[in-house]
């Protein structure tokens, strides 16, 4: 009698996922230009995604250009390619395909973008967020994988595109960033065997290390001084929330970009489940919120038309600080009322 076939790993070549991928790359052989865009204020994770893709597709031949509403902020500009990056689409601009990386959905990259969507031709989404609209003609989205990063190597490994030093550069950031510094629960060894390839193939942890985090500009520990002092604990310290306001901007000269870590520190604080930092923009606050391990705050601020993921995401709101704080611990309050974790926890 003949056994069940096992699942061999050739069945994974017809996954829906590797389907995606095969069908990017057929994209990618198929045409000659590309724009490859990433969401407003770029992270490492959007920016090395997009700079690594982008320097793959220039491998393999084709003509790419990165757009991305934002300008690069400081503490990215040495990854490799992104003095390139242009905030600017020509009305002549026509393209191939779009390649849109790190974007739960479309609106993200921006209205501009938005608008002239249908010149830059099929569009193909490459991601790792759970939820969003299901945008995108193609869409290799993996929300299993640490980074977004990680469906890009997956589509430069199915081109066939060897890992140059910039690649791997651009790469190791999105793979630093979202897993804080191979710290959080999606660094897997999957992950840690990808970095050490990125590291074979010419990344310096050091060096990136340095980049990354020792560039800051005197005024950013100015900022990090008020923002820490406008910390403020709610529901019997399981919530920590630090606010900035345009007024401490002007106060430092800092800008935005200098506070975006700044979520970390009321984090930091042991009794804190879920940490909140508002900032103050033109078109509204700015809401980062992360979690421990009691809730999932991609849930939290979907349900305030923001997204992201279990320990990571955000939102925008209108409104005075007084109303949004009010807002947005109420909504983390609720969470952790209904979490079978914070239960367990207060129980003890
Ligand atoms: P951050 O707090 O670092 O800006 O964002 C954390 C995570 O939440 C990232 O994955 C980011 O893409 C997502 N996120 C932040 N703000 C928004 C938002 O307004 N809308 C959506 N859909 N995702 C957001
Ligand atoms: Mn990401």
């Amino acid at each position: 009698m003949m056994k069940p076939a096992k699942k061999s790993p050739a069945s994974k070549g017809s996954s829906p996922r590797s389907d995606a991928t095969a069908k990017a790359a057929a994209i990618v052989r198929k045409g000659e230009r590309f724009l490859v865009a990433t969401h407003v204020n770029p992270d490492g994770d959007a920016l090395g995604s997009a700079l690594a893709l982008a320097a793959g597709l220039h491998r393999s031949g084709k003509s790419v250009t990165v757009y991305n509403a934002d300008p690069v902020p400081y503490y990215l500009k040495f990854l490799p390619g992104s003095g390139a990056v242009t905030s600017r689409l020509l009305p002549s601009d026509r393209f191939d395909a779009v390649f849109v990386v790190d974007c739960s959905e479309l609106a993200r990259v921006g209205k501009a973008f938005l608008s002239r969507l249908e010149d830059f031709g099929i569009s193909v989404v490459l991601d790792h967020h759970a939820r969003g609209k299901r945008d995108g003609d193609v869409r290799c989205v993996d929300a299993k994988a640490a980074a977004s990063g990680v469906v890009v190597h997956r589509l430069l490994e199915r081109l066939g595109v060897a890992l140059t030093k910039q690649i791997a550069v651009n790469l190791y950031v999105t793979l630093a960033t979202d897993t804080g510094w191979f710290r959080y629960g999606n660094t897997s060894a999957g992950v840690l065997r990808l970095a050490a390839r990125l590291v074979e193939a010419g990344a310096e942890p050091d060096r990136i290390s340095r980049a990354l985090q020792e560039s800051s500009p005197p005024a950013r520990l100015k900022l990090l001084a008020r923002v820490l002092d406008s910390l403020e604990l709610y529901e019997g310290g399981t919530i920590g929330l630090v606010a900035l306001t345009r007024a401490m901007l002007k106060e430092t000269g800092g800008t935005i970009e200098m506070t975006d870590d700044f979520v970390e520190f009321p984090r930091s604080v042991a009794s804190v489940e879920a940490a909140a930092l508002l900032r103050e923009t033109p078109d509204g606050w700015r809401v980062s919120l992360r979690s421990k391990e009691a809730i999932d705050v991609g849930a939290v601020a979907t349900g305030l038309e923001g997204g992201g993921h279990i320990r990571a995401a955000g939102f925008t709101m209108k409104g005075d600080l007084a109303t949004v704080r009010a807002r947005t611990v109420a909504a983390l309050a609720d969470a952790l009322r209904k979490s079978p974790v914070y239960k367990r926890k207060t129980a003890c």
